[in-house]
C-alpha cells in the first residue's frame, strides 16, 4: 500500500479520479497532510466519515518520529528520527543572531560516497529516503512550534544520488494548496554530479544550489572525496557553467577548511582560479572536528583565504560552526543513536 503523504496532489487527483470519489476531496486531504500536518484520517473532520473510513484501506498514512532531540549551548537543536524499518536519520535545526530558524534535513540514511571529512560517509549507506521521510523531517520540527524560514538539504547523504524523491520533496514542501514554502529559501547541497546538477538546472526551480568543493586540485579533491575520482572537477566546472548560464543563479561553493590539507597558498590559488569567471560565493567552513585524520585551520589561514578570495573580487564568508558540543554540526552527522 502507498503512502499518502509521498503523493503529488495531482497524483492524488489521478487516484480519486480512477475511483469515483470528487476531486475536490483529493485536495481537502493534500491540505490536512501538508498544510495542517495532521497525520490520521480520523481527525480530517471535514471529510465525509464513510471516506475517513475508506481512506486507510487504500493508502498508508506514515510520518517518521522523533525519538530523541539533543541541544546544545548555542540553540543548535539536533532530532533523530528513527524510520518504520528502524534505520535512523538525523535533522538540524539552527537559529542565526536574526532569529532566522533553518532546518538542515537528510535525504539518505547513510551516504555513498564517503568524504574523509565527514561522520556520515565514514557510516556506510543504508538506503534512500522516501519524499515523505524527507519532508517529514520539516513538518515535525515546525509541529514542536519553530517558524522554519529557510530549509537546506545539507544533512545525511547526497540529494542527487536520490534525486526523484530529493524532487518530489522539494514539490511537495513548496506546493501552493501544500506547505507553500518560499523555493528561494530551500538550499540543496551536492558533493558535485554533474548530471544530477545539469539535469537540476533544467528544472526551473528557484530552489539554490551549493556544491561541496573543499578543494581546487583534482590531487587533494580526490584525496578528500573519492567522488571526485569520478567526476574530476573539469566535469564539475562543467556542469556548473550549465547551471549558471541556464538559471542565471548565483551558486555557493562550500569549502571546509583543513589544517595543511587544502588551506595552503597553492590552494587558494587554485581555488581563486576555479572561481574565475563563475558567479559564486564562497562559504569557508572551519572544520568541526571528529576521529583522528584532520584538524581544523587555524583562524590566521581562514582570514588569509577571505582576504585572498576578496582581492580576486570573489564573494567569500566564514561561516560560523553552530551544535558542535552535540555533534550536529556540518559532516558531524551519523545518525548513531544519541
Ligand atoms: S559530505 Fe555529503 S556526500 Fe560526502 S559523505 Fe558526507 S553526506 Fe555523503
Amino acid at each position: 500500500m502507498n503512502n499518502i503523504l509521498d503523493k503529488s496532489l495531482s497524483e492524488l487527483q489521478a487516484d480519486f479520479a480512477s475511483r469515483s470519489w470528487p476531486a475536490f476531496r483529493a485536495k481537502q486531504i493534500f491540505t490536512w497532510l501538508h498544510k495542517k500536518v495532521t497525520f490520521d484520517f480520523a481527525q480530517m473532520t471535514d471529510l465525509p466519515k464513510e471516506l475517513r473510513d475508506e481512506l486507510p484501506k487504500h493508502y498508508k498514512l506514515y510520518a517518521p518520529t522523533v525519538t530523541k532531540v539533543l541541544r546544545s549551548r548555542d540553540g543548535t537543536k539536533k532530532f533523530l528520527f528513527t524510520l518504520n524499518d528502524g534505520k535512523r536519520v538525523e535533522a538540524v535545526l539552527l537559529k542565526d543572531n536574526t532569529n532566522r530558524k533553518t532546518v538542515c534535513l537528510s535525504t539518505q540514511a547513510g551516504c555513498k560516497l564517503k568524504c574523509a571529512f565527514c561522520a556520515t560517509g565514514g557510516a556506510g549507506f543504508q538506503r534512500d529516503l522516501t519524499p515523505a521521510e524527507i519532508i517529514s523531517q520539516v513538518y515535525r520540527i515546525a509541529e514542536g512550534g519553530p517558524d522554519i524560514s529557510n530549509i537546506v538539504y545539507m544533512g545525511m547523504g547526497e540529494p542527487f544520488l536520490n534525486y526523484d524523491n530529493v524532487l518530489k520533496s522539494l514539490r511537495l514542501l513548496t506546493a501552493k494548496e501544500g506547505g507553500n514554502f518560499g523555493q528561494r529559501k530551500i538550499t540543496i547541497s551536492t558533493c558535485g554530479i554533474p548530471d544530477g546538477i545539469m539535469m537540476f538546472a533544467d528544472e526551473e526551480l528557484q530552489v539554490r544550489l551549493a556544491i561541496s568543493l573543499n578543494a581546487a586540485t583534482d590531487a587533494v579533491r580526490s584525496r578528500l572525496m573519492p567522488i571526485n575520482r569520478i567526476y574530476p572537477l573539469a566535469a564539475l566546472r562543467e556542469a556548473l557553467l550549465y547551471y549558471l548560464q541556464k538559471t542565471g543563479r548565483r551558486v555557493t561553493l562550500e569549502y571546509v577548511m583543513l589544517d595543511g590539507v587544502n588551506d595552503r597558498q597553492p590552494d587558494l590559488k587554485e581555488l581563486r582560479k576555479f572561481c574565475e569567471g563563475l558567479d559564486v560565493h564562497v562559504n569557508l567552513i572551519p572544520f568541526n572536528p571528529f576521529g583522528k585524520h584532520f584538524r581544523p585551520s587555524k583562524l590566521q589561514a581562514i582570514h588569509h583565504f577571505l582576504n585572498g578570495l576578496a582581492a580576486a573580487k570573489i564573494n567569500a564568508v566564514m561561516r560560523q560552526s553552530k551544535g558542535q558540543d552535540i555533534m550536529a554540526a556540518c559532516g558531524q552527522l551519523a545518525g548513531k543513536p544519541l
